[in-house]
């Protein structure tokens, strides 16, 4: 593997000037930890995602797609190959569907979908992060999900194609697809929404605001929930919430260093201060160790750990 430096400078200059370089893993995360990416990519257009995957590539330099950051645990010793940023944000409203940037604020998506006239989205309202990040993790909450709503993306691949995908493709489940961990990056996407009742839509949206403001670390850096829900225990029954068993097997008094369990939400880590990577992993474990002892449950990790 080469150098940053080196990688850089086989770059065009007009790309070269795009490119941050050592930037705080810190300020690109919500959870606010980690230490320097040495190449940070904010990608703009197709185009540009084009010529830096193809550099990565010709170079064997290691990728990491990066939404808002807003799922993701990063390391202390930062990330030495280059961040593809997600950072197309056009917006085109064609009847009752939206071709969307993928780098676009979600909660400023559902904001501006309602200014349209569109509905359908208001459930998700308040989740961090962008509509690529909502997307390859099927985020949703209060029993809807974000892949009940895509027509058609438009994807990078790995090898260099841009494709057009549907949601088979995508293969939506349970905050999960077939896209996380292959290397494609969401571009933009387009989403049917519904002609509705606005007002109705905007009562909600502030009622899931207000909720969330209640609930959740709206003070304090964290990553969300820290373990998936567990599957419901009949065939058409609710999910298990893992904070239930969280809460149960003590885990609100836990805490590492300036890593701890958010005091509403025993499912959260908060970042009280100057929380390192291995505070968050020590009890991240403790917790996930705490509940399988208690009750047997093995909990799986939501959060995304970008590795050094
Ligand atoms: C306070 C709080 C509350 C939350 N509540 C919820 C909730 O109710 N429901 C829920 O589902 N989640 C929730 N989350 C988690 C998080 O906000 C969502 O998972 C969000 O959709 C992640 O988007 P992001 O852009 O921040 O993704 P990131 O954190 O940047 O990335 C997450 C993963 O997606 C990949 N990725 C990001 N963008 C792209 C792209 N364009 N193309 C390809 N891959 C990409 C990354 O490689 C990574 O694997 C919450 C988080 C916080 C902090």
């Amino acid at each position: 593997m080469e150098d940053a430096r080196k990688l850089l400078e086989s770059l065009p200059v007009e790309l070269q000037s795009q490119v941050l370089r050592s930037v705080s893993l810190k300020t690109l995360t919500t959870l606010q930890v980690g230490g320097p990416a040495a190449l940070v990519c904010p990608i703009r257009n197709p185009e540009q995602a084009l010529r830096f995957q193809d550099l990565a590539l010709n170079h064997d330099f290691p990728v990491f797609i990066l939404g808002g950051g807003s799922n993701v645990l990063a390391d202390d010793r930062g990330f030495g190959g280059l961040i593809l940023q997600v950072a197309t944000e056009n917006l085109e409203q064609t009847g009752d569907t939206v071709r969307a940037g993928a780098g676009m604020s979600f909660d400023g998506l559902i904001e501006r979908t309602l200014d349209m006239g569109l509905t359908g989205l208001e459930f998700a309202s308040g989740i961090p992060g962008t509509l690529g990040g909502a997307l390859v993790g099927n985020a949703g909450c209060y029993g809807h999900e974000i892949g009940e709503f895509l027509v058609e993306a438009l994807l990078l691949r790995p090898d260099g194609r841009l494709e057009k995908a549907g949601p088979e493709d995508f293969g939506f489940r349970y905050r999960e697809t077939d896209l996380r961990e292959t290397g494609t990056v969401v571009l933009e996407a387009v989403l049917r929404l519904r002609q509705g009742n606005v007002e109705q839509a905007a009562v909600l949206r502030r009622e899931k605001i207000r909720d969330r403001q209640a609930k959740h670390p709206v003070d304090l850096p964290s990553a969300g929930s820290w373990f998936r829900n567990l599957p419901a225990a009949e065939p058409q029954g609710r999910r298990r919430a893992a904070g239930a068993l969280l809460e149960k097997a003590g885990a609100k008094d836990m805490h590492e260093g300036d890593a701890r369990v958010f005091a509403k939400h025993a499912n959260m880590i908060v970042n009280t201060g100057n929380a390192t990577s291995s505070d968050v992993l020590k009890l991240a474990a403790r917790m996930k160790k705490a509940v399988l002892e208690k009750f047997g449950v093995d909990l799986v990790e939501e959060v995304r750990y970008l590795r050094p």
